[in-house]
């Protein structure tokens, strides 16, 4: 997919055994997606913490499970932070998905992506996914832009970064450059539905 880079973003940077770590798990966990959470000070990474899939559909998806995240505290008192989320994409590229945009609710965190697409090449690629919270008219959405359905009741719209603007979404693009996600869960017809935009920026990152 057509994304776009932060050019003045210092790099991302892990060690080699912690992208070895990240492959091996992502290896081992193949065909469901790994998570894990990586104990860092702003951009560096110093170790990936293997957690729990507690998704319902781990072949698909990933969800960290919620008591791992708790460890940020225990980080947080060495003087650590949570600076990375990571998971692996089995046999998809290293790019997020509408179900990665819209369970994106760490804006300060990396979200580190593990591509086992091509198995001899497996790559890392690190996002800065933000939601942008705006108040929007889901029905003209609805009316001026393709949704699909990518899990049940979770639909999403991906707008690349170099596609024209159709005008429904002029004030979108002005709140989150694209390439962003449009993506609303609903899970019966007429029910209200939450709609967020993600906008999606890859970081750079250096393994070394
Ligand atoms: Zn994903």
């Amino acid at each position: 997919m057509p994304d776009r880079t932060d050019p003045t973003a210092q790099p991302a940077r892990i060690t080699r055994a912690i992208a070895a770590a990240i492959v091996d798990q992502a290896r081992a966990g193949k065909p469901e997606e790994i998570c894990g959470v990586l104990r860092g000070r702003g951009l560096q990474a110093f170790e990936a913490i293997a957690v729990v899939n507690v998704a319902e559909d781990r072949i698909n998806n990933y969800e960290v499970d919620p008591k791992a995240l708790l460890l940020q505290f225990e980080f947080e008192e060495a003087g650590d932070e949570m600076m990375g989320i990571y998971h692996s994409h089995p046999i998809s590229e290293a790019y997020p998905s509408a179900t990665d945009a819209w369970n994106a609710n760490y804006p300060d965190a990396l979200y580190f992506i593990c591509s086992l697409e091509h198995d001899d090449a497996p790559v890392i690629r690190a996002y800065r996914m933000t939601t942008h919270f705006l108040d929007l008219d889901l029905a003209a959405l609805q009316g001026a832009l393709d949704f699909y359905e990518t899990r049940p009741g979770l639909f999403a719209y991906y707008h690349t970064a170099d596609s024209p603007i159709p005008p429904a979404l002029t004030d979108v693009a002005a709140a989150a450059p694209p390439p962003f996600y449009v993506v609303y869960y609903q899970q019966e017809a007429g029910q209200e539905a939450e709609v967020r935009v993600v906008s999606i920026v890859e970081h750079p990152l250096q393994i070394d």
